[in-house]
């Protein structure tokens, strides 16, 4: 019953620019549901290939010269009403015509009001008023710094610089350890270019949160263990995967002798994906090189997961392709498919029965399950997950959005789920504060906070598969 079909998009194929652009603004549910931002120009990179394609007439030809940025580092700040970038002045103009005073006269006495006044320290339109806005200064000041590094940081992305710290590290060499203490300890580890300065750092791992925050729990050298945050439940979950994860060197070389039957992909199923379904393929790829003895099939479902990729065609449902996923064929090592449907209908139809713990793990990105609005959508879907004894690794925006969920999770299944790793700060969140349009007092930053659960009834026998 897995999918099969032909390559849609082929890894040399993807776009970096234009996925980097289209992930740049990931879209949450929290007290209103986020607006995503307008895509932004795009960021400069250097093409992997430049050095390998340089010949030696081109030695002597004058190195292309790099274009001046349209804005320049030290002068980053602009009240976003006032950006030399039209983009920008949208969004000022979007928060302006959709977002309310939190000042709290107008939930008492006031009628609502939407923002007019730029704070003149982060440039962002946060009250309706001068008065408002200087009266509950001492609340806003809560957010002022944080606002402010994200106004800055927006204009970075649109100031034209080069951005070599979106050239991610590929291969790990043997004998180099990755250290995933946190995101210093790992960017070094791991010889990335986005550790010279704070601001590349915060823009690339607002990308590198999603496949490094799977990889954190999943890996044997994950910073989480029994003596923290993982349950002894979670570890015996782990112990399988791994199992499959991190299989041991057999000699395998490129000729027939060498060859050896791969063990099958393990599985990672994305739920309520949304813009994570579009990152550029070379951040998702990431797993390939921390896991680089294993395979891997990244599914990402829901209605929304295609909703970045509005140009491409969704694939006609065929025998092979009952539900019409889009198929990618990254390399041996990652498969990528992707369903415009819900997890609820694949799961009804059996579409990817049978489930594995050595092989089966689900992902739920601020799934938004104790939201009003979206829990009725999880409603059905969680205890079928539950039924698969699989992992199901969730992250939250805030301490605020993690805790509903887990209470949501609680209040529903008691009983019938153990815990696996406590909820608490992820390691691998994304440095990036990130705005909520429709309301620029509500920060967040994406993957802020990690736990996993399963269904209980663990029945597979371990050692019998471990033989
Ligand atoms: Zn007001
Ligand atoms: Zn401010």
């Amino acid at each position: 019953m897995r999918a099969t079909a032909r390559c849609h998009q082929c890894f040399s194929r993807v776009n970096l620019s234009e996925a980097l652009i289209r992930s740049s603004a990931l879209p949450s549910i929290r007290s209103q549901p986020l607006r995503r931002t307008l895509p932004i120009s795009l960021p400069r990179t250097t093409p992997l290939s430049s050095t390998s394609r340089r010949t030696l007439f081109s030695l002597f030809k004058k190195e292309a010269e790099v274009p001046k940025p349209l804005i320049e580092q030290h002068d980053l700040f602009h009240p976003f009403d006032k950006s030399p970038s039209p983009r920008i002045r949208d969004r000022a103009e979007h928060m302006k015509h959709h977002a309310y005073c939190p000042h709290p006269e107008h939930r008492q006495t006031a009628k609502p009001a939407h923002v007019n006044h730029t704070c003149p320290d982060c440039g962002i339109p946060v009250y309706c008023s001068e008065e408002h806005w200087a009266e509950d200064y001492e609340e806003h000041l809560k957010v002022c710094d944080a606002l402010r590094e994200a106004n800055e940081d927006d204009h970075d992305l649109v100031s034209g610089r080069q951005f070599p710290e979106f050239i991610y590290p590929t291969d790990q060499l043997d004998d180099a350890l990755i250290n995933m203490t946190n995101w210093d300890t790992y960017m070094y580890s791991r010889q990335s270019k986005a550790i010279d300065d704070m601001r590349p750092l915060r823009q690339t791992t607002r990308l590198l949160t999603y496949p490094v925050t799977v990889a954190s729990f999943l890996h044997e050298l994950s910073p989480y263990t029994t003596r923290d945050r993982l349950t002894t439940e979670g570890l015996r979950s782990l112990m399988a995967l791994r199992y499959t994860l991190h299989p041991p060197a057999r000699g395998e070389g490129g000729d027939m002798k060498g060859l050896r039957q791969s063990s099958p992909p393990v599985r990672l199923f994305i739920l309520g994906a949304r813009a994570e379904s579009c990152l550029p393929r070379e951040v998702w790829y990431q797993l390939a090189y921390l896991f680089p003895r294993s395979r891997f099939h990244l599914i990402f479902i829901g209605p929304e997961s295609m909703a970045g990729r509005p140009n491409e065609p969704i694939p006609e449902k065929t025998p092979e392709n009952p539900f019409g996923a889009t198929i990618e064929r990254v390399s041996n090592h990652m498969k990528i498919s992707t369903f415009q449907e819900y997890y609820h209908t694949l799961h009804e139809a059996n579409y990817f029965y049978p489930y594995d713990p050595y092989f089966d793990c689900f992902i739920m990105f601020h799934p938004g399950l104790g939201h009003g609005i979206t829990s009725k959508e999880w409603e059905q879907t969680l205890p079928q997950l539950l039924s698969t004894k699989a992992p199901i690794l969730v992250t939250g925006y805030t301490q605020e959005d993690m805790d509903r969920d887990v209470r949501w999770v609680e209040e529903k299944c008691k009983g019938e789920y153990d815990m696996l790793l406590k909820p608490g700060e992820n390691r691998f969140k994304s440095l990036r504060v990130d705005i909520n349009d429709n309301d620029p007092s509500d920060i967040s930053q994406g993957n802020w906070g990690v736990w996993a659960f399963r269904g209980k009834r663990y029945e597979t026998t371990m050692h019998d598969k471990a033989e």
